[in-house]
């Protein structure tokens, strides 16, 4: 069926006619309309805009426009709902926009638009991208297409989501702390967080702008890395963009199935990481990919991170403190949902009041707390310095390995409403992905095995992360490419796929 295929199983089929893009959009609207209304990963979409779209691609298509042109031509892509797309709304999954339709596009958008992609729909995720579960949207709970019982993941659950259930062919999200891997691991897919800089921020709603990094979900890492191609580059408009030229990402992923292709490359174990009583699952799944590497041909060594004990601390300050300050400009007076008061601080004080949800409004308390006068040294001033230490310790092991070996989560999906009233249990899901972010390296999560099904849950997806270098992306895909086309997991799709 259209729906399973890859992009680039689709874009194959695509140029050589044997379908459109219209039908390709056309199996993606159907299926949403089929088992949306069990995920709730769809906050919205508007089909006549994207059929319209579709439409001028199979002309494009007609036209001799190939795929070496425009590489995403006919490819339907949805995206997160902080991302701007010109004409549509956007809410980041919160109260406090009212009804604001975005007037402009996100760089990345015109990117993937330019690239030839049928750019359709609103996906769920955390309000502001503040959580773990989508359980913060105010407006739904996107659930686990493996286990309608369980999460997601988050913030990008409904990117992931609705991969999983292939209601989209790839999906765009936002990692500030792992928001793009940690979902991926839970549904089954690939999740790539790029290097800070190395994609542009302009028309992303900014949560914390020194860890956000747009990146896409894909059903494979050949997919995951043809999508970075296109989001990748310089943006004047977004001045921690970074000038320099884009590797080409596919020609890294070495050919199927070679002896030891990846001989010559090393692997770091942190051995912070293994203690303190993984899951047995994951830990099984962990094992097993070390293994796998080492068939592979890659050597897998022990490296030490030895600030990581500190990076959910200083992660939980310095995302609240850049928080509070980019979430002060809704105040109800430019855009968004508006409740009037006798005079502006009372309208101000009502519209966060009534537009902000419990966990927007707890992280801005937080950060206006360690950003204040007497605080701030204790707390941010510190928490900075801790980052650097945090960061050297990266840099220092990538003067050994090309990349670091880590389970992407502490566990499989949880259940819904587990840990939505214990802030903190939430916040260590994140426990492996954050420091990714702090060191301002590149990440991806690939599938990596399953939990074995018992009474109280079938089998649910599990992922490794692979941390890669700063602007190490090609060692990365390659890594990740040569696991995964070595196991079977990312061939296995969701009961609603
Ligand atoms: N779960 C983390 C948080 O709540 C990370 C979120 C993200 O990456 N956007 O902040």
């Amino acid at each position: 069926m259209l729906r399973h295929l890859t992009i680039s199983g689709l874009t194959a089929k695509l140029a050589r006619r044997e379908c459109s893009a219209r039908e390709a959009l056309q199996a993606c609207l159907d299926h949403l309309a089929e088992v949306d209304g069990q995920v709730h990963a769809f906050m919205s979409h508007d089909a006549a805009d994207a059929l319209a779209q579709a439409d001028a691609a199979d002309r494009d298509l007609a036209a001799g426009i190939t795929h070496a042109q425009k590489p995403l031509l006919g490819v339907p892509i949805a995206l997160k709902d902080l991302l701007a797309h010109r004409g549509q709304p956007l809410n980041c999954s919160s109260k406090i926009f009212g009804n604001y339709r975005s007037p402009y596009d996100a760089t990345v958008v015109e990117k993937l638009k330019a690239a030839g992609a049928v750019v359709f729909g609103r996906l769920n995720m955390d309000e502001f991208a503040m959580g773990s579960s989508t359980e913060t949207s105010a407006f739904q709970t996107t659930l686990n297409p493996w286990d309608l019982t369980r999460i997601p993941g988050g913030s990008s659950g409904g990117c992931a989501a609705s991969l999983a259930a292939n209601m989209a062919f790839g999906t765009i999200g936002s990692d500030t702390g792992g928001s793009i891997r940690q979902p991926a691991a839970l549904c089954g897919v690939v999740g790539v967080k790029p290097t800070y800089g190395l994609v542009s921020r302009y028309g992303v709603t900014a949560f914390a702008s020194s860890l956000d990094q747009v990146g896409p979900f894909g059903k494979d890492v050949r997919d995951a890395a043809l999508l970075t191609q296109v989001l990748a580059g310089h943006d004047p408009r977004d001045s921690t963009s970074i000038p320099r030229p884009v590797p080409e990402y596919l020609a890294a992923l070495v050919p199927d199935g070679g002896p030891r292709p990846l001989k010559g490359l090393r692997l770091g174990l942190a051995k912070e990481y293994g203690v303190g009583g993984l899951d047995p699952d994951v830990d099984a799944a962990m094992q097993a990919a070390v293994k796998q590497f080492q068939a592979l041909g890659a050597e897998v060594v022990e490296v030490s991170l030895p600030h990581s004990e500190y990076a959910a601390a200083t992660y939980y300050i310095i995302a609240p403190a850049e928080a509070s300050a980019n979430l002060a400009r809704f105040d109800g007076i430019r855009y968004g949902a508006r409740v009037n008061g006798k005079d502006p601080a009372e309208l101000y004080a009502k519209t966060r009041g009534a537009g902000f949800g419990a966990e927007v409004k707890r992280r801005i308390i937080l950060g206006t707390y360690v950003l204040s006068s007497g605080y701030y040294d204790a707390y941010y001033l510190r928490a900075q310095k801790v980052r650097t230490l945090i960061r050297q310790d990266f840099l220092k092991a990538f003067e050994t390995v090309d990349a670091i070996l880590t389970p992407t989560t502490p566990t499989a999906a949880f259940k819904v409403g587990e840990k939505s009233d214990d802030p903190l249990q939430m916040y260590l899901s994140d426990i492996f992905t954050i420091s990714c972010n702090l060191a301002g390296i590149c990440g991806i999560s690939v599938p990596s095995g399953f939990t074995k099904a018992i009474a109280s849950a079938p089998r649910l997806p599990i992922g490794l992360q692979l941390l890669g270098r700063p602007f190490g992306e090609e060692t990365m895909f390659r890594l990740a490419h040569a696991y995964e086309q070595s196991t079977p997991w990312h061939l296995e799709r969701s009961p609603l796929a």
